[in-house]
Order: structure tokens, then C-alpha cells, then sequence
């Protein structure tokens, strides 16, 4: 008997935990892993480091005429982002891109590129998916939906070790900052903002564990590929 794949999408606001318990999940269950703010992040790093302007439509349209983004897997089993061919996972994590992210995935443009790709990356479905529109844009049909929250401080805790496990130190408020205003603009844009789909399943991450993270995706997860409810 092959059971069917289903889609599982992982919204929720910055830093709560959402691509760590998306990655252990799809791991779990055999899917893809796919990590849309990774995609946002390569597009703001391209548009950094080529000048485009956020206010010359021609520009951004050209930009992203010159942009393939496209995901490994490492000799660790990690995924890893490419763009253009060239592996951009550490540069796309930096706080220069984490500061311009908001407004770059605000754009119009940038959406439609990005959610075409990514409805073509989930298309035989088996996918794991971590983002801010991905139950209510990308897969409003996902079998899945979950949407996750946390305290700030916590969150703000979170990715600071996070950032420091990658030997770089970010100062707590600055990490807080940035998480703030990205929630804001992230919350407020006019295209797809961040918001939780009306069927979506909401988890708490401030008190619970990674392991109960997961434990608890797993379990919904299972419920829907057997369409049955425990
Ligand atoms: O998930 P991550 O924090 O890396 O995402 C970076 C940024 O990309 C978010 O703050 C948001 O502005 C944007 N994003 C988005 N839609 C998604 C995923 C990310 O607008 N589906």
C-alpha cells in the first residue's frame, strides 16, 4: 500500500522555529524541504549586490529575469540555497540581507516570481514548506496548515544562538529590531501578508521544545494522510 502525499505548510511569524521543524519533519516523513524565505533572501541578495532600485519597475523586472534559484543537499544533508549556480547560504543569513528582506519580498513582481516557483517545486506534492503565505497563496489546497507563534523575547533568543552557532555574534536588540520591523511589514504589505489561514492549526512555540515542535507536526501530519482525526 503506498500512502498518499500530502502538503504541509508551515507559516507563521519571524524566527519561531518554523524552518527548524520544518527541515526535521520532511526528514521524518521522506519529503522535500522547501525554505521559501531562503528564496526572498537570494532575491535581496541579488538586488544588493547589482544596486537595483525597489522603486524602477524595469529594473526589478530585468533583475528577475536574470535570477535561478535552486536548492542542494550537502555532504551534511542540509540544503543548501544556489543562485545562479553559486552556493549563497551564508551570505543570504547575514543581516545585511535579513535587514532589506521585508521590503524586497513586498514587491509585486518579486511575489509572482516566487510563488510560481514555488507551486512548481510542490507540484507532486510530498512537500514540506516554511513561509509566510504558503497555506493562504502558494497552497491555499495544502492538506496541512499550520501556523506558528511565539514571545518575542524568546524568538529574538532563538535566532541570536542561532547567528552565533554560525560564529556570528548579533547583538539582542539589534535581533529584536529586525524581527520587529519584518513582522510589521510583513503583516501590513498589501500583497499577501502574513496571516494565518482560517484553517490553519495553530502551535505555541514559546514553551515547548523543538522535539514537541515536531512531534506535534507529525502527528497532524499523520492524521491528514490517513484522513483520520486522533
Ligand atoms: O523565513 P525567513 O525569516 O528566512 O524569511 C525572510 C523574509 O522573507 C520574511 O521576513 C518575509 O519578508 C519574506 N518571506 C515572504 N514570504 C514567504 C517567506 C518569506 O514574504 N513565503
Amino acid at each position: 500500500m503506498s500512502l498518499r502525499k500530502i502538503v504541509i505548510a508551515i507559516d507563521g511569524y519571524s524566527a519561531c522555529g518554523k524552518s527548524t521543524t520544518a527541515k526535521e519533519v520532511a526528514k521524518i516523513l521522506g519529503y522535500k524541504y522547501i525554505d521559501s524565505g531562503a528564496m526572498y533572501r537570494a532575491v535581496t541578495h541579488y538586488f544588493l549586490e547589482h544596486y537595483v532600485s525597489l522603486t524602477n519597475p524595469k529594473e526589478i523586472a530585468n533583475a528577475l529575469d536574470g535570477i535561478k534559484i535552486s536548492f542542494h543537499i550537502n555532504e551534511d544533508k542540509e540544503t543548501e540555497t544556489f543562485l545562479n549556480g553559486m552556493n549563497v547560504e551564508k551570505e543570504i543569513r547575514k543581516m545585511k540581507v535579513s535587514d532589506q528582506v521585508s521590503q524586497v519580498s513586498a514587491l509585486k513582481p518579486v511575489r509572482t516570481a516566487m510563488v510560481h516557483q514555488q507551486r512548481r517545486l510542490g507540484k507532486d506534492r510530498g512537500v514540506v514548506m516554511d513561509g509566510r503565505d504558503i497555506g493562504t497563496v502558494v497552497f491555499p489546497d495544502a492538506e496541512l496548515k499550520v501556523f506558528m507563534t511565539a514571545d518575542m523575547q524568546v524568538r529574538a533568543f532563538r535566532r541570536q544562538q542561532e547567528l552565533l552557532e554560525k560564529d556570528k555574534l548579533v547583538d539582542l536588540m539589534e535581533v529584536m529590531e529586525n524581527i520587529h520591523m519584518r513582522d510589521k511589514i510583513d503583516t501590513t504589505r498589501a500583497e499577501s501578508p502574513l496571516r494565518k489561514a482560517d484553517n490553519a492549526v495553530g502551535i505555541d512555540t514559546t514553551h515547548i521544545t523543538l522535539d514537541e515542535q515536531v512531534d506535534e507536526v507529525i502527528r497532524l501530519a499523520i492524521s491528514r494522510i490517513l484522513k483520520v482525526s486522533f
